[in-house]
């Protein structure tokens, strides 16, 4: 068994997510940018940036962002994720 150690001691449960927002923003018909769809990112997408439906995604702080409780309508949660999840 390999496993990477972290500067700290990580949880050995998966009961929190990292959020991720996506890389590339999805176009909007009326012009600009749709808005972002949040993902939860576990510990292997952490390393290869893809969130758990393998979309590319942005990190973002976990200090400020909690999967799932920061979706809001500027932000949806991509339902994949959050079926993987749930
Ligand atoms: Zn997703």
């Amino acid at each position: 068994m390999s496993t990477v150690e972290g500067p700290w001691p990580l949880a050995p449960t998966q009961d929190s997510w990292t959020v991720g927002v996506d890389a590339v923003a999805p176009r909007s018909p009326w012009g600009g940018t749709a808005p972002s769809r949040l993902h939860a990112v576990g510990d292997a997408g952490l390393v290869a940036g893809r969130a758990l439906c393998l979309a590319p995604v942005t990190l973002l702080d976990p200090a400020l962002w909690a999967w799932p409780d920061d979706g809001d309508e500027e932000s949806p949660l991509c339902w994949v994720c959050l079926a993987l999840t749930c």
